[in-house]
């Protein structure tokens, strides 16, 4: 005889503020919402400092403070957040079966899955070392601390554009560094960049080093080089921000869910609804475009109405 699994109305893949959101909403309705919390409680906001730019918070918070209080007010109408990893989904059926850390099997009537998406980083040690100390992945997230000085974005598509262009109406001066001879940015984005007056592209420029202390000193330089004929320029900077795209943590839902070129979920427009029923996606998993934590935080909150009504109709 096999064993009995646990039922669940509604299960959250990941706690960042979609997830925390929707389970706020659905603890409301008295759903007992399940978080796993994935590899990164709390989600992308944990590796920020201050967060100045959602509404409630009129001094700011801290974005690991910003993710406990979600949490907290997820608990506080009974949500179940749990530690561990979604490690395989079967939506062949309903219940869904959910595996969690290899080992425990959960059944779940829907599956909000906030998994979020994942800056991508050049991989050098310096970006490790200065991390928070004015090295970011968010130019509308940091942006601001650097009103005034000059900044640094590495970068060649629509990301680095709009990254480079947002930064340049707030720092003294922006360079971005492009790896090849021509940007893979559309020519409109591109256009915007050569148009802006305070913004230098160094094309075929590649990043040796970023300069600084962590604390208070922080990035004092970049060293670029360029690829074709070695020679570095050092490039004053108190900020460094790498945009060269984001990775949607979609991998585990490959045999059943429609993606697009870049692996984002494909949801039905104006609502958060996959194309299997019961099965719903909020925040950045489905959304290249804005990214932002309210923008996450709405769509987690259209995710958990979408799944109440779905339980209701399929009683
Ligand atoms: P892309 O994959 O389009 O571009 C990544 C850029 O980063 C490329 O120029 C690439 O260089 C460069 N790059 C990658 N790795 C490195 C590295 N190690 N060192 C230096 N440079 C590197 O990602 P985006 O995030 O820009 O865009 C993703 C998708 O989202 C696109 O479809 C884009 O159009 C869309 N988007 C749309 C926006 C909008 O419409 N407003 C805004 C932002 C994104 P190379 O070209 O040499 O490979």
């Amino acid at each position: 005889m096999g064993e009995k699994l646990e039922e669940i109305d509604v299960l959250i893949i990941g706690s960042g503020p979609a997830g925390y959101t929707a389970a706020i909403y659905a603890a409301r309705a008295d759903l007992k919402p399940v978080v796993i919390q994935g590899m990164q409680p709390g989600g992308q906001l944990t590796t920020t400092t201050d967060v100045d730019n959602y509404p409630g918070y009129p001094e700011g918070v801290q974005g690991p403070k910003m993710m406990e209080d979600f949490k907290a007010q997820a608990e506080r109408f009974g949500t179940d957040t749990r530690w561990g990893v979604v490690t395989k989904v079967d939506f062949s059926s309903r219940p869904f079966k959910i595996e969690v850390d290899e080992k425990d099997n959960l059944l779940a009537k829907t599956v909000i899955i906030s998994t979020g998406a994942s800056a991508k980083w050049l991989g050098i040690e310096d970006e490790k070392r200065l991390n928070g100390f004015g090295v970011s992945a968010c130019a509308t997230c940091d942006g601001f601390f650097y009103k005034g000085k000059e900044v640094v974005v590495v970068g060649g598509g629509d990301t680095a554009a709009e990254e480079a262009t947002y930064l340049a109406k707030m720092c003294s001066k922006v360079t971005l560094l492009v790896r090849k001879d021509s940007m893979r940015a559309s020519k409109a984005m591109q256009k915007r960049v050569f148009d802006t007056k305070n913004l230098e592209v160094l094309f075929n420029h590649e990043t040796k080093s970023i300069n600084g202390e962590p604390g208070p000193i922080g990035v004092e330089s970049v060293t670029a080089i360029n690829n074709l004929n070695n020679k570095e320029t050092i490039i004053p900077a108190s900020g460094f921000f790498v945009a060269i795209g984001h990775t949607p943590n979609t991998k585990l839902f490959n045999d059943y869910l429609e993606m697009d070129e870049n692996g984002y979920l494909i949801i039905e427009a104006g609502s958060s609804k996959t194309k299997i029923p019961g099965v719903f996606a909020a925040g950045d998993v489905a959304d290249h475009v804005y990214r932002q934590a309210i923008t996450s935080a709405g769509t987690g909150c259209m995710a958990a109405l979408d799944a109440e009504r779905f339980i209701a109709d399929n009683k």
